[in-house]
């Protein structure tokens, strides 16, 4: 049996770096998408291949179903498995607009990319995986959606975000449910405020609310946070907990009194 194959999207920077860096540290090929080739996706499949790891480029826009069976097809025929999807990608709203004010042309774009997209694309890979599961090679595929504490946080400024977000969450508990039966798990990780290029323009807010006292652990997640927790979903140790949802977001969600 070859080595484990992780397609993963949005990998030329940020988390979905992060999360390439850390499975190709435990032994993954990866796939690597990215919309176009820049030296981001060339930094990651650079980095990737330093570990010891072979590193294939896929350009594709998530959001473009039609785009989706091309995907596939590049993994199947430079790697013939796939073993782990990881739905990373994802954009903010271009400009932070009320909920009383924003516009259908965001919320589209939102949608499309951040939902409509990894939901099918989910559909495509899962069916691939399954047809894997039917040729009886020992093989225990997993399915990691990177949503955000926005899937369950109301902001007034990015509405459209927090809505697409909110139904991936529900995209991973229902792949959950239907795929099962299958042996392919499924997990939902919800990433706080972590460093990279999306949270930029925010970035002195919400370092003031850090400083003031915001999270539990005092600091900024980095993209190794989630890439570990995504480690560990699909290296087994949460074998028996699919459909679960994990805040990677130092402490954010605790009630406190
Ligand atoms: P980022 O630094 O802006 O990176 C976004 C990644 O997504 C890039 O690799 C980008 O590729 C890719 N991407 C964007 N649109 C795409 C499309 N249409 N098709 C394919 N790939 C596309 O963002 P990030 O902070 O790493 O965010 C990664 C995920 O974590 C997102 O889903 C985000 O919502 C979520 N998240 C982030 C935070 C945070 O604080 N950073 C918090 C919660 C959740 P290109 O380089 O080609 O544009």
């Amino acid at each position: 049996m070859g080595k484990a194959v992780a397609l993963i999207t949005g990998a030329s920077r940020g988390i979905g770096k992060g999360i390439a860096l850390e499975l190709a540290s435990h032994g993954y090929d990866i796939a690597g998408m990215a919309t176009s080739l820049t030296s981001g996706i060339e930094d990651t499949k650079r980095e990737v291949e330093a570990r010891g790891q072979q590193f294939l480029t896929v350009v594709a826009d998530v959001g473009a179903l039609d785009q989706h069976e091309r995907v596939a097809d590049e993994v199947m025929a430079t790697f013939g498995r796939i073993d782990v999807l990881v739905n990373n990608a994802g954009v903010a709203p271009k400009v932070r607009l009320d909920i009383l004010e924003t516009n259908d042309e965001s919320f589209d774009r939102l949608v499309d990319i951040n939902l409509r997209g990894p939901f099918f694309l989910t559909q495509r890979v899962a069916n691939q995986m399954i047809k894997q599961t039917a040729a009886g090679a020992p093989y225990a595929p997993k399915i990691v959606f990177i949503t955000s504490i926005s899937s369950n946080v109301a902001s007034t400024n990015r509405a459209e975000y927090c809505i697409s977000k909110a139904g991936l969450s529900m995209a991973a508990q229902t792949y959950a449910v239907r795929l099962a039966e299958y042996g392919i798990n499924v997990y939902e990780i919800r990433p706080g405020m972590t460093d990279t290029d999306m949270v930029a323009p925010a970035k002195k807010k919400y370092d003031d609310l850090i400083a003031k006292g915001l999270l539990l652990t005092s600091r900024w997640g980095t993209p190794q946070d989630i890439g570990k927790a995504v480690v560990a979903f699909c290296e087994g140790y949460f074998d028996y907990a699919t459909g679960a949802v994990i805040e990677i977001g130092g402490g954010y969600g605790v009630e406190r009194l």
